[in-house]
């Protein structure tokens, strides 16, 4: 009888446990929730960093011969956003990589809130990098310039002022889906604005999406990089990426 017991509870607690582990995360705060606390402003220092010899040039200032999609001209060597053209993509899709890209949010300030320099970085084409002018320009912290869009607000806020060329290091690790497109790991990431850490191995909660919370869906190994035309005139200058083995 004592032996019957002793199975039914350890049973129960065997439920118990597995149950916990399906038990959806909770959250602190909403998507997009304005009363999130602001990240602390920090001063960047000044030099941003040229491709290393073994990097995988993506835009030296000269041409979009590696990318393709919206009609963004290339002039003085930087590429910029034509609004409502559309984003611009890569042509090579990449995994796991360390991506550094420059950005300049237009020096004449138009707009406010996610109006304000609105770009973005998208790794896989799917999970956002934010890029904003959040240069004295509050908006929702989980949406300002170094978010994880609507996830997760950068550490701190490292911005140049609008007009200046900014930098993100970045260093991700894709997702891996196994052959029936169920989740294996997640994706992280870690990002360096301006040379000053704001995403320390983020584990990315699913693809970005707008007032809704992330999920995953499966997708290919390697997707391309995609920069977001999100209506204003962002520019762009010395991309290079290094794939790097999952
Ligand atoms: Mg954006």
């Amino acid at each position: 009888m004592m032996h019957k017991q002793a199975g039914i509870v350890c049973f129960l607690l065997i439920v118990f446990v597995l149950s916990g582990c399906h038990s959806t995360k909770t959250y602190q705060w909403g998507v997009h929730d304005m009363n999130r606390p602001q990240p602390p402003v920090v001063t960047p220092g000044k030099k941003n960093h040229l491709p290393p010899s073994d990097a995988i040039v993506l835009f030296d200032g000269t041409d979009l011969s590696a990318w393709q999609g919206g009609a963004w001209k290339v002039e003085n060597g930087y590429m910029e956003v034509a609004p409502d053209s559309g984003g611009i993509q890569t042509k090579q899709g990449f995994g796991s990589c360390q991506l550094h890209i420059e950005w300049a949010t237009p020096e004449v300030v138009a707009g406010q809130g996610q109006g304000r320099g609105n770009s973005g970085v998208f790794l896989m084409g799917r999970y956002e990098v934010q890029i904003l002018d959040s240069f004295d320009n509050p908006t929702y912290p989980d949406g300002q310039a170094a978010a994880i869009y609507g996830q997760n607000p950068p550490l701190v806020n490292a911005c140049r002022k609008p007009g200046q060329w900014q930098s993100y290091d970045i260093i991700f690790k894709r997702p891996v889906f196994n052959k029936k497109g169920k989740l294996i790991s997640p994706a992280t990431i870690t990002v360096l604005h301006n040379g000053v850490l704001v995403q320390n191995h983020w584990v990315i909660e699913g693809i970005t999406y707008h007032k809704k919370r992330a999920a995953y869906e499966p997708h290919a190994d390697k997707e391309p990089i995609l920069l977001q035309d999100h209506g204003n005139p962002t520019r762009f200058r010395n991309i290079w990426i290094r794939p790097l083995n999952d």
